[in-house]
């Protein structure tokens, strides 16, 4: 690891005065993922700026009827909260998936989602990764790609972002909320991770020099027909092969919404908006399932060892929207 600067931050002015314009420094809160990077070289700031002090820690109702969460919440705070519990449950159960609980005492809702990718490549300072080091290669494109993306995926990268919280986030239509030097704006779920592209360095579209400092829920948060279902090598403690948040309004027998995201399969949670709407009015039954997950999956593609995921992530998408429909006892077929 090499030697770096320390600096406490108090508030969230101070910190991002001591982010902008120091490309090299970095926040950190729970350290659970950066600590790793920086052990292995990947990560290498010359100052890391805790943030930890920041009054960011509250988990409070917004003026619309959602409820906002501070970045420093942790993701333990977070998913036994008696509120996200009671109208966020899907929320709870995608965060207690993932990691153990050490860990999810340890992180931040922030750090969360700032998480790189568990490419083995890219924590191998031995190989080419255009992630760690632009313009190098991919080492994962012929080589071992069993946790790699079978979607949004491109010559440049092939990595799946690796949070579960993050899943249910972008089903639930969270929004977050960034502060940097021009002030304070909010940016849609789905369009705070990116896809690789040219510049699979980039995970997200927060600004260097901006900090996250909270998480909107909004009003609507599915708590009769969910489900967040983990396909993964183990048990506990291991990282999605396919994960799948669902969340239904049904009425009577239809549909009236459904919304369905992916883990596991691309750079960043997917969704597929058109293939929801195309399932608005219709049964909410095992062969409309079906049908959805047929079009979410239509454009998959494998990389050799992870072309095996495409047949189970659509069994998962099944599954998961029958779990959802059954929740509460409401089991329609
Ligand atoms: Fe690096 Fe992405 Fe290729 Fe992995 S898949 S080696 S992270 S460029």
């Amino acid at each position: 690891m090499n030697a770096f600067a320390y600096l406490r931050a108090d508030d969230v002015a101070t910190a991002v005065r001591a982010i902008t314009g120091d490309g090299t420094a970095m926040f950190i809160a729970g350290g659970t993922n950066l600590i790793d990077l920086m052990k292995e070289n990947v990560e290498r700031p010359s100052r890391l700026i805790d943030i930890t002090h920041l009054p960011l820690r509250a988990i409070e109702p917004t003026g619309d009827g959602g409820l906002r969460i501070g970045a420093l919440v942790t993701n333990t705070d977070v998913a036994y909260h008696p509120e996200v519990e009671r109208r966020y449950p899907l929320l709870s159960r995608a965060i207690l998936a993932g990691a153990s609980a050490q860990l999810r005492n340890m992180a931040s809702v922030g750090g969360n989602l700032m998480r790189r990718t568990r490419c083995a490549y890219f924590y191998d300072t031995a190989t080419a990764c255009n992630k760690r080091t632009p313009g190098t290669g991919c080492s994962a494109i012929g080589g071992f790609t069993r946790y790699h993306a079978i979607l949004g995926a491109g010559e440049h990268c092939i990595a799946v972002h690796p949070s579960d919280m993050c899943v249910a986030l972008a089903a639930l239509e969270a929004v977050v909320r960034v502060t940097g030097p021009g002030g304070e704006r909010a940016v849609p779920f789905e369009d705070f991770h990116r896809l690789p592209g040219a510049a699979p360095h980039v995970d997200t579209n927060k600004r260097p020099d901006e900090i996250i400092t909270a998480v909107d829920l909004p009003a609507r948060g599915f708590p009769q027909y969910y489900a967040y279902l983990k396909i993964r090598d183990r048990a506990s403690y291991a990282f999605a092969l396919v994960s799948v948040a669902a969340a239904l309004r049904t009425n009577s027998d239809t549909i009236d919404e459904v919304r369905v995201a992916l883990g596991g399969v691309a750079h960043k949670p997917w969704r597929d908006r058109a293939a929801e709407a195309a399932l608005s009015g219709q049964p909410a039954s095992r062969a409309t399932f079906a049908r959805m997950a047929d079009i979410l999956l239509h454009d998959a593609r494998g990389f050799g060892h992870n072309a095996f995921k495409i047949p189970p992530a659509k069994r998962a998408v099944v599954r998961a929207l029958e779990q959802a429909v059954a929740v509460n006892g409401g089991a329609r077929r």
